[in-house]
Order: C-alpha cells, then sequence, then structure tokens
C-alpha cells in the first residue's frame, strides 16, 4: 500500500487532540541541575523523578537490537498496552470493525469488546493456515484493522509471508502482526517490510524468549505517523523507571536469550514426541512457538488431573478448530519431565 490517507484512518477526536504535556516533555535538555518544574519530592532518589515520557535511551538499545530506527518504535506495558492503543487511535466506538483470524490471542476481541468496536473472525484453513483472500473479504468500509498473530496463539504456527505481506498490499488500514514468539520461528521477522508498507504495525514483546514478563515490557513497530499517534494517546509515563531499567539489563544479555531460545528449541521435540505418543493423544501440531497444541481425548478431564499433580497446560478445548486440545508450553527439562510422568500415569 502507498502511503495511507492518515486522517481518514485515524479517529477524527484523536486526529485534534491536544496531548496531554508532562513536565518532562516540556523540559528534556541536559544541563539543568536543579528540577523544581513536577511537583517531585527532593528525597529518596532515583525513585522520586518521573520517568522518561519516551524512553529515549530504552529505545536507542531497542533500535540496536532489533535493527529498527527510533522513530518507529514504541514501548509500553506490555505489548497488551499496543493492541488497546490501536483500538484507541483507529476506531470509532460502535461504528468501526476489525477483522481477526480465528483462533488467535484473546485480547484481540477483548479489547475490541471493550472499545465498542465489532470484531470480525475468519476461520483459519487446513493446518492453521492463513488465506488472505477471505480477511479482505470479511473487510467493510469501516475496517481499521486486521489483526495477525505469527506465529499464533494458540496454534503455534507462523503464518506465510506471502499472504501476510498481500494483505498490507491490498487493505487500505492497518494490518497488525503480533510476533510475541518471533524468537522462536524459523524466518527472521517482519520488521523489514516495514518500510515498504507504512501500514504494517509488528509487535514485539519481552515477555517469551526474553523471559521478562514481570516487568511488562511491549514494543510495537510502525511508520512514525503510527508512532506519533500511540504516543499522543499513551498515558505519560507509560513505562515505569525500574521496567526501563531492567529491560535496558536485559537487552545487554542477548546471549542468555539465545541460549534459553536454544534449549527450549531442544526440548521442544522431545516434549512433542513422549506427548504424540500417549495412547490418548490424537494429534500433536506443529509449531514454531515455545508452545504445542495437542488433542486429546478427554482434554477437560486431563486438564483437571494435572492441576491436581500441580501442574498447570492451557485448556483450549473450547476455542474455535482446537476442540480437544492442550495448549502445552514448554518448560525446564526438570517440568518437562514432570509433566510427561504424570501424562504417562493418567488412566483416563
Ligand atoms: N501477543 C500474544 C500473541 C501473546 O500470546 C501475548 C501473551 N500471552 C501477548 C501478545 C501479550 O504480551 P505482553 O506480555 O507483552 O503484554
Amino acid at each position: 500500500m502507498s502511503t495511507p490517507d492518515w486522517q481518514s484512518l485515524v479517529r477524527p477526536n484523536i486526529w485534534h487532540l491536544a496531548p496531554y504535556r508532562s513536565a518532562r516533555d516540556e523540559y528534556s535538555g541536559t544541563d539543568a541541575h536543579v528540577f523544581l518544574d513536577a511537583n517531585e519530592n527532593p528525597y529518596n532518589r532515583p525513585y522520586n523523578r518521573y520517568p522518561d515520557p519516551l524512553q529515549r535511551e530504552l529505545k536507542q538499545q531497542v533500535s540496536r537490537v532489533k535493527g529498527v530506527p527510533v522513530g518507529n518504535i514504541f514501548l509500553g506495558n506490555g505489548s497488551d498496552e499496543a493492541i488497546d492503543l490501536i483500538y484507541r487511535v483507529f476506531c470509532r466506538p460502535s461504528k468501526d470493525n476489525v477483522v481477526a483470524i480465528e483462533p488467535t490471542y484473546g485480547m484481540y476481541s477483548v479489547c475490541a469488546a471493550i472499545n465498542d468496536v465489532e470484531y470480525r473472525r475468519v476461520t483459519l484453513e487446513a493446518h492453521f493456515s492463513l488465506r488472505a483472500d477471505k480477511l479482505l473479504q470479511a473487510c467493510s468500509q469501516n475496517t481499521k484493522a486486521i489483526f495477525i498473530c505469527s506465529p499464533n496463539n494458540p496454534t503455534g504456527n507462523a503464518m506465510e509471508r506471502k499472504e501476510m505481506l498481500r494483505l498490507c498490499e491490498d487493505f487500505n488500514g492497518i494490518v497488525v502482526i503480533d510476533e510475541a514468539y518471533v524468537d522462536f520461528q524459523r524466518e527472521p521477522s517482519i520488521v523489514s517490510e516495514l518500510s515498504a508498507h507504512p501500514n504494517l504495525v509488528v509487535l514485539q514483546t519481552l515477555s517469551k524468549a526474553w523471559g521478562s514478563a514481570a516487568i511488562r515490557l511491549g514494543m510495537a513497530f510502525a511508520h512514525e505517523t503510527v508512532i506519533g499517534f500511540f504516543n499522543k494517546v499513551k498515558y505519560p509515563y507509560n513505562v515505569n523507571h525500574l521496567t526501563q531499567e531492567q529491560a535496558s539489563e536485559m537487552l545487554h544479555h542477548i546471549d542468555d536469550v539465545e541460549k534459553w531460545v536454544h534449549l527450549i528449541l531442544d526440548e521442544r521435540p522431545k516434549v512433542m514426541r513422549a506427548v504424540s505418543e500417549l495412547p490418548y493423544c490424537k494429534e500433536v501440531f506443529p509449531t514454531e512457538a515455545n508452545f504445542f497444541l495437542a488433542r486429546m481425548t478427554k482434554a477437560d478431564a486431563l486438564y483437571n488431573y494435572l492441576v491436581e499433580r500441580g501442574i498447570v497446560v492451557r485448556n483450549r478445548s473450547r476455542v474455535t478448530l482446537c476442540q480437544d486440545c492442550l495448549r502445552i508450553t514448554i518448560g525446564t527439562p526438570a517440568e518437562n519431565t514432570a509433566l510427561i510422568a504424570a501424562l504417562r500415569q493418567w488412566e483416563g
């Protein structure tokens, strides 16, 4: 898609919004040493000061690690914040709609409901694959965004790049590709397509491969116009000081992340094989994430049995196309062994 008509995409109230300007927005120079502008307490350093509202230092690091210019980066309180912002920036409540694959990550539909936006579900094809033409057919004049998750949660498969790029080409709104599990997939990230596709928004997170779900740091990579609107609408200090510090620390430890990904990818086929050999397992689905979906007989009963044994997996048996399926995350070797031992003892 050539440069979108931003004004017709963005909600009129957001287009005209005069954003809140915090003390730290108004003064961001470096030479001052007496800060009496933000009604902070002068004691209890460093926690007495508001954090950088635009997380400039952290973005420099993210930029280096991800190969995306600083101006194309938004950082939020988890990628969930960016998902919500897409609705708040682009979708007029009770008028606009979004289209999404089904099944997929639950927050897209929850945020749609919170923002009073119609959510159109397009069921995936065989092997949970994506057909761009079906998604495009589900769009109307008021469709503002298409949500794709790749690798998809809960199915685990990565979507075909050709189909995702076709959406970017042929759809006149925002195409969101949620890459929360990108570090486990075979292909590199789709962020390299950002400059060619101004309507593409790529979501990533420190919550998965980076082992940092507790700190809540999500990333959105997009055209600088989209980033500008996210910044306008977000809470002024949406990423707190402790998170910025810890995220920065993690970004210096890429070798740890690579080591963890390696360990998890090494364990994954072992767990999948053991599960597929269980007499009551009907199917184990291929995956490019740190989890996989397995179809069982009597998934509910098996789920409850595992909980009684102190092992919690995700019961997805009531989700479209996932009847009788459990979603199993790959843990440490000891955790995986405990899971498999318990599964082998089930007499369901
Ligand atoms: N996207 C997907 C596909 C997810 O599975 C999750 C978390 N389960 C998220 C986004 C949310 O990530 P975060 O912790 O960054 O909010």
